[in-house]
């Protein structure tokens, strides 16, 4: 037994840090992990969950009118911001309770308090200071406003969930996935919408085609899109916030959302007292196995940069935990990952999109297809599904799925493992749909859109 107090002291009890703490103390590991929010982190108090869960309550106003052309008539459906939110409070609470369940079944201790790095083997949390072998931070990221005349009435991810009232009138910027999905999900449950995005087309990172076709529909569900153009200012005023834009127009809303970007949280860290290096885009520095240039501290998650997807965080914390305190040489595999926006319909992905393809492999085949979703050919909804197949010509191996339809962040993660197993377009062909369903179009896709 070491002289320390703790084998691991874990800062961050977010998907990462719980991950890795649970599994070093199933190795046998002392561990400790301080925490100063919320157990869970991110993902369980002010992201995935709660945003999934809104989803599927934004989903419900507009499965209300389909379902009348499919002979129901239920009234006029009403929507409850106060029934939704507690609800959600409710069920995060329970997780909570589990995440700290979880810790204290290995036998882990749990400290609240924001955790402090004083020298390469001490953190303190308040006055008291804790001694470790390891120490692991995996602290997250926290959403960013940039500073202008009124960004101080601006709200984030973090605030978003639990207003006091409904924004009937919402204002977001930004043109990554979490602007896109909070866009849906206020669209959905009846507010009015505006997006702003300063480049040509949001999204960025996704495949062309899957943005154009993005833009497409969330226009057309209502939300009033708005390209290369940002926010001047904002000013409070008596109807409301009045916000003025970069091409002189002004909007008046009840909140504006910036989500525009999240940074590491580094927040009074004690980086300064060890020697960890921070890269240009202020995340912490680590090598394949997550090591700082300070040989006892690690880091993992969002606070390193990289995909920021909790699944990813969960690989990281596992493999950290296996090598360090298991013995097991392993390393995540980063090639393939499938990532999903609900937005409505939703967005599934993964692989390569068109250009990096195109750009990796030289000669691809495209294949491409849109429809109108079986559902609505009754229920009237003006909505199309989109699929797109890359392959790399040379090898036939199907390099980059993308679909914007209902469920394709279900039907992706299957999709995934094919990818990750080196599935040819061959075995795509040979492969037998399930009809009927959307999902089997991505067999029966036979004549290429393109190919070069
Ligand atoms: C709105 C939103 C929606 C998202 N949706 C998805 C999704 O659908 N799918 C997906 O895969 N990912 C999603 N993400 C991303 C996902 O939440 C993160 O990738 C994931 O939570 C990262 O895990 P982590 O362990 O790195 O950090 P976090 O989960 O952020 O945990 C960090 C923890 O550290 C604590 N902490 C910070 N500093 C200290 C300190 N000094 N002392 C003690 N505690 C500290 C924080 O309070 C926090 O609890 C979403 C994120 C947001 C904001």
């Amino acid at each position: 037994m070491s002289d320390f107090d703790y084998d691991l002291f874990v800062i961050g009890a977010g998907s990462g840090g719980v991950r890795a703490a649970r599994m070093a103390a199933g190795f046998g590991a002392r561990v400790a992990v301080a925490e100063d929010r919320y157990m869970g982190g991110t993902c369980v108090n002010v992201g995935c969950v709660p945003k999934k869960l809104y989803v599927y309550a934004a989903e419900f106003g507009k499965g209300f009118k389909d379902g009348q052309e499919f002979g129901w008539n239920a009234g006029a459906p009403h929507f409850d911001w106060a029934t939704l939110r507690d609800n959600k409070k409710t069920e995060i609470s329970r997780l909570n309770a589990i995440y700290r369940k979880l810790l204290s079944g290995v036998e882990a201790q749990v400290i609240n308090g924001r955790g402090r790095i004083i020298d390469a083997h001490t953190v303190a949390v308040g006055e008291q200071h804790y001694t470790a072998e390891k120490i692991l931070v995996a602290t997250g990221g926290w959403p960013h406003i940039p500073e202008f005349p009124g960004s101080e009435y601006a709200i984030t991810s973090n605030e978003i969930f639990d207003l006091e009232s409904f924004p009937q009138r919402l204002v977001i910027v930004g043109g990554g996935y979490i602007a896109v999905e909070f866009a849906g999900i206020f669209n959905g449950l009846g507010a009015q919408v505006t997006q702003l995005y300063r480049g040509p087309l949001f999204l960025r990172g996704f495949d062309s085609d899957i943005r154009a076709h993005a833009a497409q529909e969330i226009a057309k569900s209502g939300v009033d899109l708005r390209f290369e153009v940002n926010v001047e200012s904002i000013t409070p005023g008596a109807s409301g916030l009045q916000i003025l834009l970069t091409d002189g127009t002004t909007l008046e809303a009840d909140s504006v959302l910036y989500a525009t970007g999240r940074k590491a949280n580094l927040l009074e860290l004690g980086l300064e007292n060890v020697d960890v290096g921070i890269s240009e885009f202020g995340t912490i520095e680590v090598d394949e196995h997550y090591r700082t240039a300070q040989p006892s501290i690690f880091a993992l998650g969002d606070v390193t940069g990289g995909m920021e997807l909790t699944p990813v965080a969960l690989a990281e914390g596992m493999a950290f935990a296996r090598r360090q305190f298991g013995g097991i040489e392993n390393q995540v595999d980063y090639d393939f990952i499938a990532t999903a926006v609900f937005c409505q319909p939703n967005i599934g992905t993964v692989g390569f999109t068109e250009d990096e393809a195109r750009a990796k492999f030289g000669h691809i085949r495209l294949f491409k297809s849109t429809f109108r979703p079986m559902k609505h050919t009754i229920s009237g909804r003006d909505e199309k599904t989109f699929m797109k197949l890359i392959v790399d010509k040379a090898s036939d191996r199907v390099v980059g799925v993308h679909m914007m339809g209902p469920d394709a962040g279900e039907i992706m993660q299957g999709i995934a493992i094919a990818l990750r197993a080196g599935a040819t377009k061959a075995v795509f062909d040979t492969t037998i749909g399930i009809h009927p369903t959307a999902a089997e179009e991505f067999v029966t896709m036979r004549e290429p859109w393109t190919e070069d």
